[in-house]
């Protein structure tokens, strides 16, 4: 049996229930947040909180009643809930309103809802040398407000859609001539000895994972430039990386219909910087 939590209280998940007239469905008036968890155990929960205490500040969605509570709901679905490895949903929308309207009614309480369900294994854990990545890419089709968690996430699930319909991967997005992230991820690239990766901005998502990795790289001292990544040099790069909370790190192969060369995996920094990864995630069992 699967375990939710929704406002006040821990649901079935077949039972739970949700107003249709919750801004969420109607607007996409809402945040979320994402966050892993390796034997029962949150990975970089503080962050997570405050990303999404930052989304909802920008949105001026307010905090749910249960806000200070969040770490230990998490902590008792993760329990409740059997996988050992889990992704953790939480989504707060602005509320439910009585009829509809683009301006909310005075004191709507937010919806607060938590989801888990089995988090996968980064398939690079399991077998470095399998095939890299295929990535279409595309112009970014989103907001300029990238910067927030929001749910609304149509121009990512059709881009997303199009490029697993053409056997790919995933989608990596660019602007104004240069890549911005991907539709679920952040990117990085390797030129030389130097890692690049898109300045936080409107423009991208300010990732945990991101952040995580540039401290590894600078405990390992690797030289990394917060900069922007130009679409015609991408091809040119040594690794191209993506990086988010469910997948880690994963190396990219092959960009539309470009294949990129690529030193052995035992040579390459992704895998080194896998492994570190790894080793982080097992401190927090510990
Ligand atoms: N960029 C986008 C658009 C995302 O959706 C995500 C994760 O869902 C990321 C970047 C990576 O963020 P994080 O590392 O915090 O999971």
């Amino acid at each position: 049996m699967v375990w939710t939590y929704l406002n006040n209280d821990f649901i079935k998940k077949d039972e739970v229930r949700i107003s249709p007239f919750d801004r969420g469905f109607l607007f996409g008036d809402g945040v979320y947040e994402v966050i892993p968890v390796y034997d029962h155990k949150s990975f970089l929960l503080d962050d997570h909180i405050d990303r999404l205490a930052r989304s909802l500040f920008l949105t001026k969605i307010n905090k749910p009643k249960v806000w200070k509570n969040i770490p230990q709901i998490i902590d008792k679905l993760v329990k409740k809930n059997n996988f050992n490895n889990q992704s953790v949903y939480l989504q707060i929308t602005r509320g439910v309103d009585s009829t509809r309207s683009h301006i909310p009614e005075n004191n709507v309480e937010p919806t607060l809802f938590i989801t888990s369900s089995e988090l996968k294994v980064n398939p690079f854990r399991i077998n470095p040398e399998r095939d890299r990545l295929e990535m279409n890419l595309i112009e970014d089709p989103r907001w300029d407000r990238c910067d927030v968690k929001s749910v609304i996430l149509l121009p990512n699930v059709l881009a997303m859609n199009e490029a697993v319909k053409e056997g790919k991967d995933g989608v990596l997005f660019y602007k104004e001539g240069n890549i911005t992230e991907g539709a679920s991820f952040n990117v990085f690239a390797v030129f030389d000895n130097l890692v690049v990766t898109t300045p936080e901005s409107k423009r991208i998502l300010s990732g945990v994972t991101r952040k995580h990795i540039i401290n590894i790289l600078n405990k390992k001292k690797v030289k990394v430039l917060e900069g922007q990544l130009e679409l015609k040099k991408i091809f040119e790069a040594d690794e191209v990386w993506i990086t988010s909370s469910t997948q880690e790190i994963q190396p990219v192969g092959k960009i539309e219909d470009k294949e990129l060369v690529y030193k052995p995996t035992h040579e390459s920094l992704w895998f080194d910087v896998l492994k570190v990864y790894f080793e982080s995630e097992l401190k927090i069992k510990s």
